[in-house]
């Protein structure tokens, strides 16, 4: 399929395997991203395996597989979506127009399930975004069963009692949701000290990976890295073990593959300061004006601590994070990636409609400009097709800029 003729973001999925010929670990991983959502839907109504919606992010994450249950990205779900489908959420539920499409998306797919056998738990983080807290209040009214923790949010000088009543709080909480997924409040530890520890070494293989990227800056293009990273990495697609091998076969492809020079010469490094966008044409865009994104805002850094009892570890990484809530923290992480690259620009990513990170954005914007390091402010929406005209000339004129 050529680029021209794709509609869909399933269809962008197909093409980037065939761009990817050469790496069976490349396309290992986008199976698992396109495989997600069906394969884990699957295993609880056929299998009778336990599954959650949730954001599938950070401490979420080794604390439901704990719970021998699968953690299901309701965002991933949006992702995999269509106009068409997006519009149940403006004529049936009302959203206005403007609301981020991403939002609509995960509302309509609900929508689309309400009443069936699948998969009708919800974990929110009313951390999120009012678009979302919206969705999951909606979402109650529709049948399903939904729990949202509190607002997670350490302010920039936060420290000392402060942020151990936090951490005590955020403890609390994560009892709360073992009573709610499982019925009662007793956590199985050397379960979740073992989701901890894989955590921890696939973030360290991870590392290893990112770092032999830099000699091979093209060898993974612009979507697949975002699915293996900013979906990959925190859900593990619901295959923790099929993941970590997908990891080491694209180490070992790396540590083998040639390093051609012309392509360290050309390479234009640039750091991604977004989450996942549903607009997969923008990492085509990229591709073709010879950018790789070679930093991630989300690329975590710190490890769990291990040195402490695990639920305790959860709650301190979160707060010892970029995920702690003031636009800082995320800011410093854009940093470092800058730094450790040398890259040459910063894409500063986000949906119409998503009011917070518009304001982050800004910041960061501002913040990097006066040190004299290039951004572009791209904001999207649900536009599924080939990269528009627009946004190819926008990006192209930034990457020519920086070359
Ligand atoms: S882009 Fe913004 S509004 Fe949309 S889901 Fe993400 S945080 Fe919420």
């Amino acid at each position: 399929m050529d680029i021209e003729d794709i509609r869909s973001q399933r269809e962008y999925v197909d093409h980037c395997k065939k761009v990817h010929s050469y790496s069976p670990a490349v396309n290992k991983i986008l199976d698992l991203s396109a495989s997600y959502i069906p394969d884990a839907e699957k295993a609880y109504r056929d299998g009778g395996k336990q599954a959650v919606w949730c954001n599938a992010i950070g401490w979420q994450v080794p604390l439901v597989y704990a719970l021998d249950t699968i953690p299901v990205s309701f965002s991933e779900m949006g992702r995999l979506s269509d106009k068409e489908t997006m519009l149940i959420s403006e004529d049936y539920y009302q959203f206005p127009v403007e609301t981020c499409s991403m939002v609509k998306c995960t509302v309509a797919q609900w929508h689309l399930r309400r009443n069936t056998s699948t998969i009708n738990r919800i974990l929110g983080n009313s951390s999120a975004c009012e678009p979302y807290n919206l969705a999951w209040e909606i979402m109650k009214r529709e049948g399903y069963d939904v729990y949202n923790n509190d607002v997670v949010y350490r302010g920039p000088t936060v420290e000392g009692k402060r942020l151990e009543d936090l951490i005590s709080f955020l403890e609390e909480q994560i009892y709360d949701i073992a009573a709610w997924l499982t019925g009662s409040r007793e956590i199985d530890e050397e379960k979740l000290r073992l989701e901890i520890q894989r955590k921890n070494r696939l973030l360290e293989k991870m590392r290893t990976i990112l770092e032999l990227r830099r000699k091979h800056p093209f060898y993974v293009r612009s979507l697949a890295t975002i699915l293996m990273l900013n979906v990959g990495l925190n859900s593990y697609f619901g295959k923790p073990e099929e993941y970590e091998e997908a990891l080491d076969l694209l180490r070992g492809e790396l540590e083998n593959a040639p390093v051609n020079e012309t392509d360290l010469q050309k390479v234009i490094p640039l750091v991604w300061a977004g989450g996942t966008g549903q607009e997969f044409g923008i990492y085509e865009a990229i591709d073709e004006a010879g950018g790789a994104l070679l930093g991630l805002r989300s690329v975590p850094f710190k490890l769990y601590r291990e040195d402490v009892p695990p639920v305790e570890s959860l709650a301190r990484w979160v707060y010892d994070n970029a995920g702690a809530g003031a636009g800082v923290y995320a800011r410093n992480v854009l940093e470092h990636e800058v730094n450790r690259l040398n890259a040459r620009g910063i894409i500063l990513y986000g949906y119409i409609g998503c009011s917070f990170a518009s304001v982050d954005r800004e910041m960061w914007r501002k913040y990097f400009h006066e040190r004299g390091i290039a951004s572009i402010n791209l904001e999207g929406s649900f536009q599924t097709g080939a990269p528009s005209g627009q946004v190819m000339t926008r990006v192209k004129a930034f990457i020519e800029m920086l070359s």
